[in-house]
């Protein structure tokens, strides 16, 4: 039986806010998917384990859930056809996909096939995006909307998909457009979907309110429309003007946005309906909202709206303003990308609190440290307590003032100086918990709570898994996918791989507030700690960077039958060393023959002997296969991917695990 969040424990995380209803808490304190939101789960945690010890694949791990492209689809086709129904409506819905959200082909792919019956499209805004749409198969009656800047080139190409049997819609955004679409058609005679994207004086709100408004970067002026409506009339191509576009940006926030925009643009489509132009299509862009943190506001990382009302204010808005106009009600179009795709993909990675493994080094200075200057610190950390945590905290501050200025003139040792830290910190700890149980807050306690907080180290990278984190400080839910039975006792942040003192996160979904400080495990009881980010599945599984090198981490798919069992499905690879070094442009055999070169300078003057010499080329070619995140087990892949068959080993410098030729001399100490 799952346990539906009867403990606090799952609360802390906020899971049934942000969820969605795709997450869950099982009866092993497990993370669970529900890519039905039925009963059928998957478990996060034995997935993960399942891939490291079967497939000997390791996190960092993508985890994709197709099933919840599915659903998502269906919410959103559905919650047009409903608010169609509920209000009357007059005509029909049909959504595009914008690719930019998440290229992969496997997503693109399942979306096409789940969106067919609901008649999903595409749209693409580049000539690649564009190269891929051409080539994909999509619903018969979808449509192919071909948005931004577009060169002759990309129009050349956008007609290929008329002739090729696509109903290609190709939006206007810049007036040189028109003009060229017209040269094209006449050259060809053919006829794609005119659409044409008017700058609102709407904007929209949260991080992309820009895209919006009358100084937008994008889209035609009123009198830029006037001039292609014009441009079309002379050219004799007016009935191919057929669609108004406009998008006031992503992830907007506030719903009230959305009305004012949708109602400004159905006016446009009106206008110009009286005018006799052919529209047939209102397409209202993307900016469908997803809630990160389950806080249901307008704030950066939430919306005050669902999928529904969102529907229901689209399609109530423009009929009522066709019906004040006296003209056709629009098929109308959205291009909502983030809403299908958020939820789909959670990345899976080890976290390691360092600070529980100097245990030892504690006891032995404080063995040692026996200066008086430290027997008041002592004192004040046996003491402290409920009642006078807030004086004696003030006092140990003091103490250690007292502390440095002893250890600057020359009176106090290191290990004296290494012990007071120590005591202070205890202190700290000490006083940080009684105000948390008093209910104490002050500005001082919560510097302090900030200061404490453990640094969590992270095998990924948050340049590539979360970038939204890093550039616009976007919240992302983050939580353990086990020993979530078990009480998080620590308060931490996470540091990522990078040599960057932005890849880290330290800002966590919490319902009142943002919170900057995560409640975790400790990590000292031997066996990995996985934490997941959830709701990556728009924009950060394709934008990420190589920074530092580190690349795309491992993937697996995974789907849930009828009967509740789990299959993995997909697994791919994340890059290895000489992948992201190709990519820069190095070639490994010109690393190798210099790498060689140098070896051979080395044995001839005597430093090097050649076996050895033989044996660091040897491992460093094997090693360029290996992969690029921390290898903190010992599984073993080879270079293909494949999984290595038992017994068919080589050495462990392959996944780069541990012992290369220098093993025995240099010992790391476990
Ligand atoms: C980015 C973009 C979208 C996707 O917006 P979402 O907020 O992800 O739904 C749709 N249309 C255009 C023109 C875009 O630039």
């Amino acid at each position: 039986m799952e346990n539906t969040f009867k403990t606090p424990i799952h609360q802390i995380y906020g899971i049934e806010n942000w969820g969605n209803g795709y997450f869950d808490v099982n009866a092993l304190g497990h993370l669970v998917v529900k890519p039905k939101r039925g009963a059928q789960a998957v478990d996060v945690f034995q997935v993960v384990e399942e891939v490291r010890k079967r497939h000997r694949l390791h996190p960092p791990i993508l985890l994709r859930f197709p099933q919840i492209l599915e659903t998502q689809v269906k919410q959103l086709c559905e919650a047009f056809q409903s608010a169609i129904a509920e209000f009357q409506y007059g005509n029909t819905y049909q959504g595009v996909f914008p690719i930019k959200v998440n290229h992969r082909r496997d997503v693109v792919e399942e979306l096409m096939r789940v969106g067919n019956k609901y008649r999903l499209g595409l749209e693409v805004g580049s000539k690649p995006e564009l190269y891929i749409g051409l080539g994909l198969e999509q619903a018969p009656g979808s449509l192919l909307v071909c948005n931004g800047f577009k060169d002759d080139e990309f129009m050349e190409m956008a007609f290929w998909g008329q002739r090729t049997g696509k109903q290609v819609v190709i939006v206007v955004e810049q007036i040189r457009e028109i003009y060229s679409y017209v040269k094209w058609a006449e050259a060809t005679g053919l006829r794609p979907i005119v659409g044409l994207r008017g700058r609102l004086y709407s904007k929209g709100s949260g991080k992309w309110e820009e895209s919006g408004g009358e100084t937008s970067k994008f889209g035609l002026s009123t009198l830029e429309l006037l001039e292609c409506f014009r441009v079309l009339r002379e050219a004799n191509m007016l009935p191919a003007l057929r669609m108004l576009h406009f998008h006031i940006g992503s992830q907007i926030t506030d719903i009230r946005k959305i009305k004012s925009a949708v109602k400004e643009a159905s006016r446009v489509y009106a206008k110009f309906r009286r005018m006799k132009a052919p529209i047939e299509y209102l397409n209202v862009g993307g900016g469908l909202g997803v809630d990160y943190d389950g806080s249901r506001t307008p704030s950066d990382s939430s919306v005050n709206y669902t999928i529904q009302e969102f529907a229901n204010d689209v399609v109530y808005t423009v009929r009522e303003i066709c019906e004040h106009e006296d003209v056709p009600t629009p098929t109308l179009v959205s291009e909502s990308g983030r809403a299908l795709t958020v939820y789909h993909s959670v990345v899976v990675f080890t976290a390691e609190n360092r600070g529980d493994f100097i245990l030892g080094a504690k006891a032995e200075v404080a063995q040692r440290a026996q200066s008086p200057a430290l027997t008041e610190m002592r004192e004040i950390s046996r003491e402290i307590s409920v009642k006078n945590f807030r004086e004696y905290f003030h006092d140990a501050i003091q103490q250690r003032e007292e502390l440095f200025s002893l250890f600057d003139l020359g009176y106090l040792g290191l290990e004296e100086r290494a012990y007071g830290e120590v005591l202070f910190k205890e202190i700290c700890e000490k006083a940080l918990r009684f105000a948390k149980e008093t209910k104490f807050t002050s500005d001082e306690f919560e510097i302090l709570e900030k200061a404490l907080r453990k640094k969590y180290v992270t095998n990924m990278s948050v340049f590539q898994s979360v970038p939204d984190s890093f550039t616009i400080r976007q919240l992302f839910p983050v939580l353990p996918i086990h020993r979530l039975d078990e009480f998080p006792s620590e308060y931490g942040m996470l540091i990522d791989l990078t040599c960057d003192s932005d890849g880290k996160i330290d800002n966590f979904v919490d319902v009142k507030d943002i919170k900057e400080v995560l409640e975790l495990h400790p990590t000292s009881n031997g066996g990995p700690y996985y934490l997941a980010i959830c709701l990556v599945g728009a924009y950060q599984d394709v934008m990420g960077d190589f920074h530092n090198l580190f690349g795309t981490v491992n993937e697996a798919h995974v789907i849930v039958d009828e009967g509740g069992t789990s299959h993995i499905r997909n697994l791919i690879r994340g890059n290895t060393i000489e992948e992201v070094a190709g990519l820069n442009g190095y070639d490994p055999e010109d690393l190798i023959s210099k790498l060689a070169a140098r070896v051979a300078e080395q044995t001839r003057l005597g430093q090097l002997d050649s076996e050895e010499g033989m044996a660091i080329l040897e491992a460093y070619r094997r090693r360029a296969g290996a992969q690029t995140y921390l290898s903190l087990s010992e599984g073993r892949v080879r270079a293909d991917g494949k999984e290595l068959s038992p017994g068919e080993g080589g050495s462990s410098a392959e996944t780069g695990t541990s012992q290369g030729p220098l093993a025995a001399k240099e010992s790391p100490g476990a």
